[in-house]
């Protein structure tokens, strides 16, 4: 080495690394000016295939460009190497509660949103919580002031309008008194036709969008199809519309409030349903613009209870309210394994493949399909449930970058954001996952780590708004708050919330 060149590179040295530091895990939570995410792998939300290298920069809550070449270093930057990594954007939760407590027994509410962030979960659509603690949540994730996903809340209207609301002009008006309270869309549960074409109508008018949680009720797709529902959650009312006999065949000690039966014969609809009125549903739906979420992890645990009850994850991350508030009782919504047989998995495997076939065809005939995990419930994990969700729907027979379409851009069109958010594009909000590892070949790879699955744990960084953070670090801050409220005796909290939801 020639003197000039050693005493050059000397001189340059300090100006390179001041340019380039590399993003540590102290630097989780913490805004930066710049981020510049290097070599990177990109599977960009559209289902196009991954493509790369690319550097990824990031100023401020924005993605501003995303090329080929490394970037103009500037001083100050950020770097993430993702070499052999890939970049995925961050997931949407499209069907999910905002939740702070269980069975009465109180939860931290950052236990519920660190393990959405540590499942690569960047924005959640709530579908029934407490409404206005939701709000005061919402707003302090945009201004990043907690740690957060995003929140969209869709207020839940209720059952069928209470006796003095049952005139047009109170429907319309309780519709835009939710406009105006600043909701996101609207959430039905059961409902009658003559409401829910006056509220459906109003809905449009304001702009609200709306999804639809159908029972075994007087409307089904069909309704959601004539009257423009935005998503059908879960997947009842689709089964329904396409009735052999026009009845839900269920035996006559049937009692819908009942749960063990109404989960146990729900898992009998699919087949109760002809295959070419099905098709005409589906049809309807793609026409009619009518998404569908079918949270196919939530009911799960009806085809296979055990694997439910001893899931790997429990050891580290199942929060002590949780746990009391999955243990069977008919007290606690969804917690309806009294008397589960092999008779009823049996049903509800044979259920499980229909439904997935139906998922799928949708998929064919070009309807737009959405991924929410609707976790607290039925043994479902926050983020766990979400990650399991995509396993289902490659069991259902999606390619990879459809399941993941699904679980970004798809959702982001079901809420109307997809100019915003839901693709790792330029211009779009930095929410993004950097995964050490190829998702396409392993979703458990997104898993937060966990003992005995040897491929958790691979999310490096999870950025939100801009904000980085690191996997491990807000990993282990979920197992610390389960370990210490485990140790102390929770007490049981004086009012119990209403479980906003019906399954
Ligand atoms: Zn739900």
């Amino acid at each position: 080495m020639t003197r000039a060149y050693a005493l050059l590179t000397t001189a340059l040295l300090p100006l390179v690394l001041f340019a380039q530091s590399p993003l540590t895990p102290t630097d989780s939570g913490v805004k930066q000016r710049r981020i510049v995410i290097t070599n990177a792998l990109v599977v960009d939300g559209s289902g196009t295939p991954a493509n790369g290298p690319r550097t990824i920069v990031i100023e401020g809550n924005r993605i501003t460009s995303i090329a080929p070449g490394p970037a103009k270093a500037l001083a100050g930057d950020r770097i993430i190497d993702a070499r052999n990594k890939y970049v995925l954007p961050g997931l949407i939760n499209v069907h999910a509660h905002i939740q702070d407590e269980r069975a009465g027994w109180p939860m931290r509410q950052d236990y519920q949103f660190l393990v959405w962030l540590a499942s690569g979960i960047t924005s959640v659509r709530d579908v029934g919580s407490n409404y206005e603690k939701s709000k005061a949540l919402r707003q302090q994730s945009q201004s990043n002031s907690i740690t957060a996903p995003r929140l969209f809340l869709y207020a839940v209207l209720g059952m069928n309008p209470a006796p003095s609301e049952a005139n047009e002009a109170a429907l319309r008006a309780r519709v835009q008194q939710i406009k105006n309270n600043g909701a996101d869309g609207l959430k039905f549960f059961e409902i009658s036709d003559w409401a829910m074409r006056i509220m459906q109508d109003e809905a449009h008018m304001q702009g609200l969008r709306t999804a639809h949680h159908t029972a075994v009720a007087e409307t089904n797709a069909w309704h959601d199809i004539k009257y423009g529902t935005t998503s059908i959650e879960h997947w009842y009312g689709i089964p329904d519309a396409a009735l052999r006999d026009g009845v839900q065949n269920f035996p006559p000690q049937f009692n819908h409030q009942y749960e063990v039966d109404r989960f146990r014969y729900a898992g009998h609809l699919f087949r109760q349903a002809d295959p070419v009125k099905l098709g005409q549903v589906l049809d309807g739906m793609v026409k009619a613009n009518v998404a569908w979420s079918p949270t196919l992890n939530i009911y799960e645990a009806a085809r296979d209870l055990l694997r439910y009850q001893t899931q790997p994850f429990f050891k580290e991350y199942l929060h002590p309210a949780l746990e009391k508030f999955f243990a069977p009782d008919p007290n606690n919504h969804g917690s309806f394994f009294l008397n589960w047989t092999s008779a009823d998995e049996a049903e509800w495997r044979l259920n499980y493949r229909l439904w997935m076939d139906a998922v799928r065809d949708f998929g064919r005939r070009g309807g737009l399909i959405g991924i929410g995990e609707d976790a607290g419930f039925i043994y479902n994990l926050y983020g766990f449930g979400m990650i399991r969700a995509m396993e289902l729907h490659q069991e259902a027979g999606f390619h990879p970058l459809q399941v993941v379409a699904q679980a970004t851009s798809n959702n982001a069109r079901i809420m109307g954001k997809e100019a915003e958010i839901g693709y790792v594009r330029p211009g779009y909000l930095a929410d993004l996952i950097i995964v050490d590892g190829n998702p396409l070949s392993d979703f458990r790879i997104l898993y937060p780590k966990t003992e005995g699955v040897p491929q958790s744990g691979k999310i490096e960084w999870t950025i939100k708004d801009g904000i980085p953070y690191h996997g491990p670090t807000i990993t282990a801050q979920v197992k610390r708050i389960v370990e210490q409220d485990r140790k102390s005796p929770q007490p049981r909290a004086a009012i119990r919330i209403e479980d906003q939801d019906g399954h």
